[in-house]
């Protein structure tokens, strides 16, 4: 057998790691921000028949433009939205692969305020984007003002807006977009994967689109939707953007049973849709919890939480595997992230981590330690 490095590869991917979030079998699995809620049985039954339906003519290649799933994911959305702006592919990632394939590649940048999601880098080096990060203000937030300063400095071509923000939750206000829209020469794609999980009344960037042509949305059905296994991602933006990605994307990449499967879940939204309450309700647990062991918990929009004040991030990640409890490294120091679960996997995870926590560290004496917790000293990038 050859070694990765013997081949031909690009001079550009030698080195680079891939994806790799741990994918292991175990009882209480926090690590993906996964909707942990298993979908609904009469759901399920619908999606079964839509696709033994679809099944019966896969002798033919499934409708490339996908209409019947436009409209769905229009009406979904609402605003107002039509057809015509609404795009889709196999996960919001695919989503955000075509974009850099129109918008980025060689010769061409894209800017992200780490500590952000991983996949934009690897996106990024996949298309031969330029990967530029800039930073963030206190506890993660991102002003206006700093937004702005960065994209005066790099002026890139692409600016990725992660609102909330993974790996850190924080909520990201129409303030900053707008800024950033209108300061941004090039696409402005802001990532909506968890906007779902966000505060009642929380206004959907989607509100901006109108007379923004350079404003991109996507969204997921993977999280919020629960519907990750079926990777669909799907995005609102101008007629003329969504032409841009029709010249990238491979001929029929939604097959005709992800399609039906689409569908079927679309059509029960209000049902798929049922428990986002309960998990912000279980993530505002976690939150208190946490506070109240000593950690610090970072304000979060999302269905998870990253919390500082954790010695040693790497042995308690460990720790609580041993206990059938998988949560998240991400490389922040002093920082573990967990993604709000059912009401007894987040019971399991607050018992594990109470055996780590920074109050019981302390004297037995000492008041809750929140407000001295330790904040990451740097964030990579
Ligand atoms: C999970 C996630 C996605 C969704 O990816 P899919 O490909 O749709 O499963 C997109 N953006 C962010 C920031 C995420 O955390």
């Amino acid at each position: 057998m050859t070694s990765l490095d013997d081949l031909p590869i690009r001079d550009d991917l030698r080195g680079r790691t891939p994806y790799g979030a741990p994918q292991k079998t175990v009882p209480v699995a926090l690590n993906v921000n996964e909707n942990t809620h298993p979908i609904p049985e009469d759901v399920a039954h619908d999606i079964v028949a839509r696709v033994a339906a679809a099944i019966l003519s896969l002798n033919r290649y499934p409708d490339r433009e996908f209409t019947a799933l436009r409209r769905a994911l229009a009406d979904y959305l609402g605003h107002g939205l039509d057809v015509d702006r609404i795009w889709a592919a196999n996960g919001s990632n695919e989503v955000l692969q075509h974009i850099l394939q129109a918008f980025g590649g060689p010769g061409r940048s894209v800017l992200g305020f780490a500590p952000t999601y991983s996949m934009y880098g690897l996106l990024a080096s996949g298309t031969g984007t330029r990967w530029i990060t800039a930073g963030r203000d206190d506890d993660f937030e991102l002003s206006p003002g700093t937004a702005v300063a960065a994209i005066r400095e790099h002026d890139p071509d692409v600016v990725l807006l992660c609102a909330p923000n993974n790996p850190t939750g924080t909520p990201l206000s129409l303030d900053t977009i707008t800024a950033v829209a209108d300061a941004a020469r090039g696409i402005v794609v802001v990532d909506e994967a968890y906007i779902e999980f966000a505060d009642p009344g929380t206004p959907s960037a989607l509100t901006l689109l109108e007379g923004r042509p350079r404003l991109l949305v996507s969204r997921t059905m993977s999280k919020a939707f629960a519907f990750a296994g079926a990777r669909v991602g799907y995005l609102a933006a101008d007629p003329a953007v969504v032409d841009a990605l029709r010249l990238v994307r491979l001929p029929y990449h939604l097959s005709a049973l992800t399609q039906a499967a689409a569908l079927g879940a679309l059509a029960h939204s209000d049902e798929m849709l049922a428990m986002v309450d309960e998990i912000r309700g279980q993530r505002e647990r976690i939150a208190r919890e946490l506070e109240h062991l000593g950690f610090r918990p970072y304000r979060s929009g999302a269905n998870f939480v990253l919390f500082g004040g954790v010695d040693d991030p790497h042995a308690v990640f460990e720790a609580l595997l041993d206990r059938g409890i998988l949560i998240r490294e991400i490389g922040l120091p002093g920082c573990l992230r967990v993604t709000a679960g059912t009401e007894a996997e987040t019971t399991a995870f607050l018992e594990a981590i109470a055996n780590f926590a920074p109050s019981t560290r302390a004297s037995a004496a000492a008041t809750p330690a929140a407000s001295t917790a330790t904040t990451p000293a740097s964030t990579p990038e």
